[in-house]
């Protein structure tokens, strides 16, 4: 069994409904969700002039491969109505993921642990609820260390 924590995030559309869809649909997709965080409200990064987005993790634990485990996340984000225009853009569902194990991967398609964790609030804020002592097998610092050194100042509210 493979220990997997997933980013989800929405900002268009009902964001909680379209989260709420997307915990669904992996759960009978992609394998047992484990651990879920609280829902964050949190202001958009990289692009900032656009509406706040709802983020959320998962813990998932599962059998399928990395790069399989991409595509069925991606075929949720498609069922769910994403369209894929402008990077860092509006979305109505977008599933990252954060950790594959302590595995690193370096595919063309598929980073692991996500590049830009260690940078964003959205993503730090989250995890540390559920996974604090959790080590990153690049950085080799825990999420709470991560957080406590994060320098992104973009709000991060608990929503639910
Ligand atoms: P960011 O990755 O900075 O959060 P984004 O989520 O907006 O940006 P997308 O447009 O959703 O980016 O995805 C672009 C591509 O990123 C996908 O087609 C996918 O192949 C690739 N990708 C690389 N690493 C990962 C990962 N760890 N999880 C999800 N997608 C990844
Ligand atoms: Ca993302
Ligand atoms: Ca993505």
């Amino acid at each position: 069994m493979n220990k997997i924590y997933l980013l989800l995030g929405s900002n268009a559309g009902n964001r909680e409904v379209l989260l709420q869809e997307a915990v669904k649909q992996i759960a009978d997709n992609c394998g047992e969700i484990v651990v879920e965080s609280s829902i964050y409200e949190t202001a958009a990064w990289g692009m900032e002039n656009q509406e706040a987005f709802l983020n959320k993790v998962l813990q998932l634990d599962t059998r399928l491969l990395a790069e399989v485990l991409l595509k069925k996340l991606q075929a949720i984000e498609d069922n769910l109505g994403r369209q894929r225009e402008v990077l860092w853009g509006p979305r109505t569902l977008d599933i990252d993921i954060l950790f594959y194990n302590s595995d690193v991967i370096s595919l063309p398609d598929l980073k692991v642990p996500h590049p830009f964790l260690q940078k964003r609030r959205f993503t730090l804020v989250p995890m540390a609820e559920i996974a604090p002592t959790m080590v990153h097998p690049v950085l080799h610092k825990t999420i709470a260390e991560l957080l406590e050194e994060c320098t992104d100042t973009l709000e991060v509210a608990k929503w639910s």
